[in-house]
């Protein structure tokens, strides 16, 4: 079929309605590695111009570590580019049963199953573990991946909580009559930067026996003492029954993801997760990069001790230069403008001072909530941050944020 002028007209005309209200999503275009320092062109073809990266999940400053690149030429020297294979037909390697074995020791888990991404492995598992007499009980600012996911699983009934409302949460618990109720949050949340309440779920699951979800994608790594998430932040390592993560962020910012929890839930995941049984298997080069990042995150907190030191420093700064945060103790830092065109032009300012952040608005967050998001890494300098200050503030007075 030809492509009828009625379609094109249709996405032409959304495409200049998304333009006219602002809401239009350019990338911008790196021209280095991912970094705490990058180069990058914008418009494309633009000349390279290098800003200060305070935008990406890189978390630990380990995505172009030289220790994870080395990691990463070892496994495809030593098993190959690509898997040609699902995980079940042609695709385990040990490497493969090896990152999941130390996943599942990282995390304090009894066995671990690697997906694509976390994407995939958020849309594999309500449908995998539970049926029509079971029930989700989600956040409402759960991940758009989870959302899917329980979408998914048509069957299993579904309850959806205010951001943490403990008290609606509880209720919600009380009057159900399911056969598995199955609590689902984010560990932090990737766009205000707070955190679940934990201690507080965990307490309501034993109460109402359900099993506890949390998806530690802004957290595996570097939140709890020794970085392991949330669960080791509020101290109920063994209180969490199923936790997702990606490789994608702190942990090195590749591709994959992760299911880790109890040992029968992840062999069902095995046998019937659809992303797992009908999507390749992660590439060498990726498992031997992740293992290394584990290996390095349990010899030394050092990281995530920086990390956690930037943060506060960064967090304390731009209160006190008079910019109105999401109140958080991540690495996630975000400045509220509320108004979705002055984060695009607060962001673009920046940018020509060298600093490079984002401007996030509706759908991304909830309409009249747009915001710059800031997320601090520790392959960040303090020396870096205080110069970044100098440029939230001129951008600041000259935009009329702050007085
Ligand atoms: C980033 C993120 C994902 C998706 O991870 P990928 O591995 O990139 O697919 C899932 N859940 C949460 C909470 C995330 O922040």
């Amino acid at each position: 079929m030809a492509y009828p002028n009625k379609a094109k007209n249709i996405y032409a005309s959304q495409i200049a309605e998304k333009r006219a209200a602002g809401l239009f999503k350019e990338e911008y275009i790196i021209t280095s590695p991912q970094g705490a320092w990058i180069t990058v062109q914008f418009p494309e073809g633009a000349p390279e111009k290098k800003v200060l990266n305070l935008c990406s999940n890189n978390y630990l400053g380990l995505s172009s570590h030289e220790d994870i690149i080395k990691a990463a030429h070892e496994g495809l020297d030593s098993r190959g580019y690509g898997m040609s294979s699902v995980r079940f037909i042609c695709g385990t390697q040990d490497i493969h049963r090896n990152l999941e074995r130390k996943m599942s020791e990282f995390l304090g888990t009894e066995d671990t199953i690697l997906f694509g991404s976390c994407f995939d492995a958020n849309g594999a598992v309500f449908e995998a573990v539970l049926g029509e007499e079971d029930a989700i009980f989600s956040d409402q600012l759960v991940h758009a991946s989870i959302i899917d996911g329980e979408r998914l699983a048509k069957k299993v009934q579904r309850f959806i909580y205010p951001h943490s409302d403990m008290a609606e949460l509880e209720r919600l618990l009380k009057e159900s009559t399911s056969r598995i109720k199955m609590i689902v949050t984010d560990g932090v949340f990737s766009m205000d930067g707070d955190m679940v309440k934990l201690d507080e779920i965990v307490a309501l699951a034993e109460k109402y026996e359900a099993m506890v979800f949390v998806d530690d994608s802004h957290a595996t790594g570097f939140i709890g003492k020794s970085g392991r998430g949330t669960h080791e932040h509020f101290n109920v390592m063994d209180k969490v029954d199923i936790i997702t993560t990606t490789f994608g962020k702190a942990l090195g910012g590749a591709t994959g993801g992760c299911i880790s929890g109890k040992k029968e839930m992840i062999a069902m995941l095995r046998q019937s997760g659809r992303p797992y049984l009908f999507s390749n298997a992660l590439m060498p080069a990726v498992v031997t990069a992740t293992t290394k990042v584990l290996d390095i995150l349990s010899e030394s907190t050092e990281r995530r001790d920086k990390l956690a030191d930037l943060a506060k420093f960064w967090r304390d700064s731009l209160i006190k230069a008079g910019f109105e945060l999401k109140p958080g103790n991540t690495p996630i830092v975000p400045i509220m403008l509320y108004d979705a065109k002055l984060a695009q032009d607060f962001a673009r300012e920046l940018f020509e001072e060298g600093v490079y952040v984002r401007g996030f608005f509706y759908p991304v967050v909830a309409q009249g909530q747009a915001r710059i998001r800031t997320q601090m890494s520790a392959g960040l300098e303090k020396s870096d941050l205080e110069k970044a200050l100098l440029s939230f503030i001129k951008v600041g007075k000259k935009l009329g944020v702050l007085k």
